[in-house]
């Protein structure tokens, strides 16, 4: 397999490290390739994202490092799109279009903060009805590409951090099925890479990647192709569970 990990965080955003100890680490741990892809810069929450001034200095840094490291290891200049940021993405190399927040009544609910953010959520704008949100947040998930225009797909079902348990929700029940059915198959036509995600594990909030393996062998079944992504916040997490699920991609 060839050693690549292109979800990455540094400090730009909400990450631990810099980027050139991110790439230092990826040098160590034997990667060919490695992307970094920081938070773009939403509007109505700044606490996790890049900030819109320091847009040029990341891309101008990485560009360094890309020089500097050459003959170690292949560097890309990578964003990680929130579905509802309106920053510019055309300088970046790639794009991970992700789905964080629904947005209802122009308000926006992070999706991967709590459980209870959720179910208080369903209960103010759904009469408690669950299932009602995650259609939601599928048909939000489906205009992922047209939205960002990216070039993978990232956690597809970030709607289930919470939920290994199944007390959210059931993941079994027809409902939750057919809205994550319906954005698979809208996704599928525009033949982007589907994220097999492990930074929920690194984590500690899930022991399994995302997405979960109903919707893997759903994408699969139809042809769609996979990418290994850490999402690691740590440089100590790159390539996190890599040889363990390599065989999914
Ligand atoms: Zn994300
Ligand atoms: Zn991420």
């Amino acid at each position: 397999m060839r050693k690549v990990d292109l979800h990455i965080h540094s400090t730009y955003s909400d990450g631990l490290n810099s980027i050139e100890d991110i790439i230092k680490s990826a040098i160590d741990k034997g990667f060919e390739a490695v992307g970094i892809s920081d938070h773009s810069y939403t509007t109505f929450d700044l606490s996790y994202c890049m900030d819109k001034s320091s847009y040029q200095k990341y891309i101008d840094e990485i560009n360094l490092l890309k020089i500097k490291y050459n003959d170690k290891i292949k560097i890309c200049c990578g964003i990680e799109q929130d579905f509802f940021s309106d920053a510019k993405t055309q300088d970046f190399d790639y794009i991970i279009g992700s789905v964080h927040y629904l947005k209802i009544e122009n308000t926006y609910i992070p999706v991967d903060e709590s459980k209870e953010i959720l179910l208080k959520a369903a209960n103010k704008h759904f009469n408690g009805d669950i299932y009602a949100l995650i259609e939601l947040y599928y048909n939000t998930v489906s205009q992922v590409v047209t939205k960002t225009n990216c070039d993978i797909i990232g956690h597809i079902d970030l709607i289930t951090k919470f939920n290994e348990d199944g007390k959210l929700f059931d993941e079994k029940d027809e409902r939750y099925i057919h809205s994550y059915e319906k954005a698979c198959d809208k996704l599928l036509a525009h033949n982007k890479l589907f994220e097999i995600n492990t930074g929920a594990i690194s984590r500690g909030y899930r022991t399994a990647p995302y997405p979960s393996s109903c919707i893997y062998n759903y994408l699969k079944g139809k042809g769609a192709r996979f990418i290994l992504s850490s999402d690691s916040h740590s440089k100590d997490n790159i390539g996190y569970k890599f040889d363990e699920y390599e065989n999914l991609i």
